[in-house]
């Protein structure tokens, strides 16, 4: 069987890299599903159509083209043939990513991508909805989270070394703002899988996370 990781989790809580450095680890891939979101929100804004109109965002996402491609530079997204990757991190595509992530029309062409990808090659997903949504068969489930304070810390001292210049306070309320929106909303809300490990990050280091979810793959690859 296909070794398929499934990764979920709060804003911040480190999973992107995380997911990298264990997906390296055990030599598969990965796939940062938010990059998707993140894409058709970066779309939409530059073609200025309005995040809340649920059936523009949808006829759009429709049209749109939005591929992954894995390389030496990590993964990058594509939309149309054209690399978005250094321009879907930003405050603002985060929160349109949260806010077109929302529409069920948008989730099921996501999800149904996800789901060809990773039958295709042994690969760590992580999302929202990996867990209990795109691959509920999974071997392996991580719910990945940290308090919210030390979230923000993180993400905060990540925006500072881009140069971005959000207070602690600013990147806090955003990353709030997110976590409502993306546990609230109506389709596939965030929440740990029944049968999801829940690794909580607040007081380890990145080292002791990777070893921490290489340990859970271990032991329940072998089950
Ligand atoms: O993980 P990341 O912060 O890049 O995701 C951006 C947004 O995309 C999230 O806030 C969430 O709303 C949405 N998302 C989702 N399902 C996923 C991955 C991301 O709804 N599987």
């Amino acid at each position: 069987m296909i070794l398929n990781i499934a990764m979920d989790g709060p804003v911040g809580a480190g999973k992107s890299s995380i997911a990298s450095a264990v997906a390296k680890a055990l030599g598969i891939l990965h796939l940062d599903t938010g990059a998707m979101y993140r894409a058709l929100g970066l779309t939409a804004i530059r073609r200025g159509v309005d995040l809340a109109d649920e059936q523009a965002v949808t006829a759009l996402c429709h049209t749109l083209h939005i591929a992954v491609a894995h390389g030496e530079m990590g993964q990058r997204t594509i939309v149309d043939g054209d690399d978005v990757t250094d321009y879907i991190r930003t405050p603002e595509v985060s929160m349109a990513a949260s806010t077109v992530a929302r529409y069920a029309g948008v989730r099921q062409e996501m999800v149904a991508v996800q789901r060809r990808l990773a039958q295709e090659t042994p690969m760590l997903l992580d999302g929202r909805d990996i867990c209990a949504y795109v691959l509920p068969d999974a071997p392996v489930k991580i719910y990945l989270t940290a308090s919210a304070e030390e979230r923000a810390r993180r993400r905060w001292l990540e925006l500072q070394q881009k140069g971005d210049a959000s207070t602690y306070e600013e990147v806090l309320a955003d990353l709030k703002a997110r976590d409502e929106q993306d546990m609230n909303r109506a389709v596939t809300p965030l929440r740990p899988a029944e049968d999801a490990v829940i690794v909580d990050s607040t007081a380890l280091d990145f080292d002791q996370v990777v070893q921490a979810i290489l340990n859970i793959v271990k032991e329940k690859h072998h089950e």
